[in-house]
């Protein structure tokens, strides 16, 4: 890749595969992680995953699988932008949300509650569990055997008990050091897509309006210089207008923030990166404005009565489908019925993660609807 810095990663600071293997002939190694993820089945499985609104309530709002590709979109310009790797940064973009369970954050808190006892479930984790272990595509190994550097960009966080477990890519939970600037960029990437698409969605569905996001600063700030360009403008063109210009100003604020870090910091190669402080970052101004707008999202739209409602009956399908494999695991496919056999509860969670919204909803009419037998 052209015009790296010195302290981007780089196949010649890559901490290499799990299982070596021939280099790439007309690709980069990250260009290959990066495909090894679009074609995997559980990418396709984000296809029909939910971020706030389930699945069915409607063909225009995000699910996991565009969230993806929109926080890949936001990635790829910031490493571009900072003479990062480019193709790493869209490699940890598109495979951050695989391990994500049906229904979003409902589902995740769901499922962790049900694992309590069993060594937890963290949508991170099984995100990297997804790649290393649960893909079936390879005869030589399980998983898709990524890069280290796409790895640990995955493994956003993760608590120092679990990371005792991860060997070298959990050390730097317990020691307190860096992933790769692509792997922190992709981080806040995520939340730049999120926060934005979220407005966007929240608008759509109706469950916020105008009049409640004048009152945010961003929001507020963009929009009058929309309505001061077009004075005529309305509707979904005031709101695309205004949104396009929200996820730009934070990209450039976070291009701009980072690359006063890196120098400040006294940063030169990949090495010192990782034992910087974090130093992908907001400025002190646009921080607090992107934590308005989170602040805004949670009390108006994640926390919406409608919205709730969702999320109670998904918590409440995620429950019933884990209690009723826990107490019968004969009811299991063959293929996790056989690692039930080793761990059942981790078992049931890679199945019941693995499901799509809708597949967990017929899943669960087949198990308990009466009428259906
Ligand atoms: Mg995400």
């Amino acid at each position: 890749m052209a015009d790296l810095a010195p302290h981007a990663v780089s196949e010649s600071n890559s901490l290499g595969r799990l299982h070596p293997e021939r280099a790439p002939t007309a690709r980069s190694e990250y260009q290959r992680d990066r495909d090894r993820v679009v074609h995997s089945t559980a990418f396709r499985r984000l296809e029909y995953k939910t971020q706030v609104f389930v699945n069915h309530e409607g063909d225009l709002f995000r699910t996991r699988l565009t969230h993806s590709i929109e926080v890949a979109q936001i990635a790829r310009t910031l490493a571009r932008a900072m003479h990062l790797n480019e193709d790493l940064a869209e490699a940890i973009a598109l495979s951050h949300d695989l391990g994500h369970t049906p229904f979003g954050h409902a589902g995740q808190d769901a499922l962790n509650d049900c694992m309590r006892e069993h060594g937890g479930f963290e949508h991170n984790l099984q995100s990297l569990r997804t790649v290393d272990l649960l893909e079936e595509r390879y005869g030589a190994f399980d998983g898709l055997n990524l890069t280290y550097e796409t790895r640990e960009g995955i493994l956003k966080h993760c608590a120092p008990k679990k990371a005792r477990e991860l060997g070298a890519l959990g050390r730097r939970f317990i020691d307190g050091t860096q992933p790769s600037l692509e792997a922190q960029l992709c981080n806040l990437a995520d939340e730049i897509g999120y926060n934005n698409h979220d407005v966007d969605d929240g608008l759509r569905s109706g469950l916020v309006d105008l009049g409640q996001l004048d009152a945010v600063g961003i929001w507020a700030r963009h929009a009058a210089i929309v309505r001061h360009d077009y004075p005529q403008i309305g509707g979904r063109r005031l709101i695309h207008e205004t949104v396009r210009r929200m996820i730009n100003s934070l990209a450039v604020d976070l291009i701009e923030e980072t690359s006063r870090n890196i120098v400040a910091a006294g940063v030169h190669t990949l090495a010192d990166v990782r034992e910087a402080p974090p130093l992908a970052a907001f400025s002190v101004g646009m921080h607090a404005e992107h934590r308005e707008l989170k602040h805004f999202l949670r009390v108006n739209l994640y926390q919406h009565f409608q919205v709730l409602r969702m999320t109670n009956k998904a918590r409440r399908i995620i429950i019933d489908l884990f209690g009723a494999f826990i107490e019968d695991p004969r009811l299991l496919p063959p293929q996790y019925l056989e690692m039930a056999n080793t761990d059942k509860p981790r078992a049931i969670a890679d199945y019941v993660a693995g499901m799509t919204d809708r597949y967990a909803i017929r899943e669960h009419r087949r198990l308990f609807a009466v009428g259906e037998i």
